[in-house]
């Protein structure tokens, strides 16, 4: 027998003996549970691999669907108001699925926007006088914006994940092989499989473009409030500058954040920096400043350097949705939506080129990658 049809038929038998599937997606937070569900929807046979990770992004956030911060770069403003919009969808998805139903936590937040026109600005203004424990806010707008809590989204997605029939994996992907017929899935486990499409969605962790994606921790809080931040016109109302913002939850609690750190993998939290988050929301809300703390935390944002997210092709099979930094949440639906239509070739709903994740030139795509545990 020549060589190459030695190798041709050993080449079978392994791939009979690999569990085969469609399509894998690395990753079970928010946009990996997200894009597993779309392209279950869709028909597809869907693998989810997840070893979860002290880190993750979609535990450690504040849940605000934040698609007007003026903070935001402006490239991101289409995708993220299409994923608005997807939303209430998505959430009755999720109920008919898994039977888990998240509601809003808030539908009003009031930004800091020294830009905005000085009629709406005036109005906030206003409105912030009729609120006891305000300070009286200066340059701020009123917003309809809704929050939500992300760790109910992420178990209500996983339960949807789960009901939908995607298959799930505890494990890590070690490497992936592209090779004509499909691409081979080292786990961590040792097991392989094969897969015709990958999308990476592993967060922070990404290194399917190196280098491209990077940890940005943040540290947060949740304190006691109370109803103080309860309004008449709008129930609970968010509060959000450049530098800090206080979520209200139903509960009575309050998501107070964060800080925005470049220090690699790091899940530390300091007084020090937690305390200057609380006093700096103590100089909106004054009672801030003696709120009894309830826990806190520190989450990994997956940052990119323009702060925008990686979303689109590396090759034919291997996609990536990663990079989210700050609105991962708020973009979950849109961007699964995204993975699908590229993957069935359909003309995404919003431009994805300010997306591309080769665009910052760091080469060809890596089949092989190392992770940090
Ligand atoms: C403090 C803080 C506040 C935030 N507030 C908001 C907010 O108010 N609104 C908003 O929209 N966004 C917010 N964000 C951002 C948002 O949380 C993220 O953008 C989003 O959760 C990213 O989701 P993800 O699924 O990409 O990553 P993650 O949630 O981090 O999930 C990545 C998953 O991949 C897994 N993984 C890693 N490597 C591998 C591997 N090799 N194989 C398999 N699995 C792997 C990890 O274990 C993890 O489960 C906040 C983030 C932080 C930290």
């Amino acid at each position: 027998m020549c060589l190459s049809n030695h190798y041709a038929r050993n080449a079978a038998l392994y791939n009979r003996n690999m569990k085969q599937y469609e399509v894998a997606v690395g990753g079970g937070g928010i946009i990996g549970l997200s894009v597993a569900l779309a392209l279950k929807q869709r028909g597809m046979d869907v693998v989810l691999i997840d070893e979860p990770r002290a880190g993750m992004a979609s535990l450690a956030a504040a849940g605000m669907l934040a698609a007007d911060d003026p903070e935001n770069p402006p490239e991101l403003h289409a995708l993220s108001l299409h994923s608005v919009a997807l939303y209430p969808e998505y959430l009755d998805h999720l109920e008919m699925l898994g039977g888990q139903r998240v509601v809003w936590e808030t539908s009003a937040t009031l930004q800091k926007h020294v830009h905005a026109p000085i009629a709406d600005r005036v109005s906030a203004h206003r409105f912030t006088r009729s609120v006891p424990a305000l300070s009286a806010l200066e340059d701020f707008v009123l917003l309809q914006e809704h929050s939500l809590d992300p760790r109910k989204l992420h178990a209500a997605a996983q339960s949807a994940v789960d009901a939908a029939g995607v298959k799930r994996i505890a494990a890590s992907v070690r490497a992936t092989d592209e090779l004509p017929h499909g691409i081979t899935i080292t786990l961590s486990n040792g097991d392989k499989i094969e897969v015709q499409r990958y999308v990476d969605c592993t967060g922070a962790w990404m290194r399917s473009v190196p280098q491209a994606v990077t940890p940005r921790k943040g540290q947060m809080m949740r304190v006691r409030l109370g109803d103080m931040l309860h309004t008449e016109r709008f129930g609970n109302v968010v509060l959000r500058t450049p530098e800090i913002y206080v979520v209200p939850r139903l509960d009575g609690s309050a998501i107070i954040g964060a800080t925005v750190e470049d220090i690699g993998f790091d899940l530390s939290t300091h007084e020090d920096a937690l305390e200057r988050v609380q006093q700096t929301a103590a100089e909106l809300v004054p009672a801030i400043a003696h709120a009894p703390r309830i826990e806190q935390w520190a989450g990994l944002r997956p940052g990119t350097r323009d702060d925008l997210p990686l979303i689109g092709a590396l090759t034919e099979r291997h996609f990536v949705a990663g990079g989210h930094f700050r609105n991962g949440i708020l973009l979950a639906p849109a961007t699964a939506e995204a993975v699908a239509d590229l993957i069935f070739g359909n003309a995404p709903q919003v431009d994805l080129s300010a997306f591309q994740p080769l665009r910052f030139g760091l080469g060809e795509p890596h089949p092989v990658f190392a992770q940090p545990s």
